[in-house]
């Protein structure tokens, strides 16, 4: 069965209620450790001073090339790794300040979706053991009550609870056992979900029917989502905000349909040249990025990305550059933004009367 992707999403009404999270300056560093002694020689600066924040039934995504460290941030703000520093205040609690018992409530509150349908499942259990696991373990209603959940969150992700309820993950096809990864996340009725690259292993026709699914379960179920993905064009259609990394550090963030009709960074130029257009005759030109990503654990001065800039200029190697306000909600970490650096435009030649 195939599905075509649902149009961009119309921006939410901005409220006054405080962000469900915030993210603030979180840095994740992994030690690279050698010899007999396991000395610490350098680190992996994976996340560098990441923040930003996710309202109440928003989708931000969170993009760029595989290594730039999405993913660390997702897993970090959850607590499947533990931060190097900053912060995250998820529903006004300190997440890294608390205890295993607050730790296991939150869980709760807290899920994630994984790439890897294939991977992600237990093999040995039964689709309706791994659904129902996070309820019995949260100690959720009676058994009959988990068991009814069960059987609904199945029929509403597309699954047929009566036939596949006792079946085995390997008895199903990839955008099948995602959905039975979508299910398990709801079973514990989250607030927030971190989809990290949940659609990326995927047919494109299935990655539109997902994607289709998770708007749908937003609304349905009060959810925030921090959706993780390499690529902008899957990001388009469910996002409400999008923010680029690149090499540890968010580069540009911006409401989705302004950062797509106004991107203004250029490593967001270069990633959104290379989105197909659904119109062949609406042909982009490719910004070609020369060099290799730089290595993380000796990153590049000043902007990260200008080794490989097409308008790299001095100023670029000195100092990390600090968010330019574009429009409202729409920043970017670019020095062509700073009136005192960019190039200046050509002034018009004066008409005579
Ligand atoms: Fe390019 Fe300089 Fe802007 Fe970095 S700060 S993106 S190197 S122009």
């Amino acid at each position: 069965m195939t599905e075509t992707a649902p149009a961009p999403r119309a921006p939410k009404s901005a409220t006054s209620v405080a962000p469900l999270l915030e993210v603030k300056n979180l840095v994740k560093h992994f030690p690279i450790k050698k010899g007999v002694f396991h000395r610490t020689v350098a680190q992996v600066q994976a996340v560098d001073g990441v923040s930003f924040t996710l309202n109440r039934r928003e989708t931000l995504g969170l993009v760029g090339e595989s290594g730039c460290g999405k993913t660390t941030v997702g897993r970090t703000l959850l607590r499947l790794l533990e931060p190097t520093s900053g912060s995250v205040i998820f529903d006004g609690q300190d997440v890294f300040e608390m205890g295993r018992l607050e730790l296991r409530q939150l869980r709760r509150r807290m899920q994630i979706i994984f790439q890897d349908p294939y991977g992600s499942l237990n093999p040995r259990m039964t689709v309706g053991a791994i659904i129902g696991e996070g309820p019995l373990i949260h100690q959720m209603g009676t058994k009959a009550e988990r068991r009814e959940r069960v059987e609904y969150l199945m029929s509403r992700v597309g699954l047929d609870p009566v036939n596949q309820i006792n079946r085995y993950p390997h008895e199903f096809s990839g955008g099948q056992r995602q959905r039975i990864g979508i299910a398990r996340a709801l079973s514990v009725n989250p607030d927030f979900i971190v989809c990290d690259e949940a659609v990326s292993a995927l047919d494109v026709s299935i990655q539109a029917q997902i994607i289709n699914l998770l708007i749908e379960l937003q609304d349905e179920f009060d959810l925030s989502y921090l959706f993780i993905a390499h690529d902008l064009a899957v990001v388009e259609h469910i996002s409400d905000r999008v923010a680029v990394m690149y090499l540890g550090k968010i580069v540009e963030e911006a409401p989705a349909r302004e950062l797509y009709t106004n991107p203004r960074h250029p490593y967001t130029e270069a990633l959104l040249s290379a989105v197909p257009e659904p119109d062949p005759t609406l042909r982009k030109k490719r910004i070609l990025l020369t060099g290799d990503v730089p290595t993380p654990i000796n990153p590049p001065s000043g902007c990260r990305f200008h080794t490989r800039c097409p308008k790299v200029m001095d100023v670029c190697s000195t100092v990390f550059p600090k968010a330019f306000p574009i429009s409202p909600g729409h920043r970017s970490h670019c020095y062509l933004e700073d009136p005192e650096h960019a190039p200046k435009k050509p002034t018009p030649p004066a008409t005579s009367t």
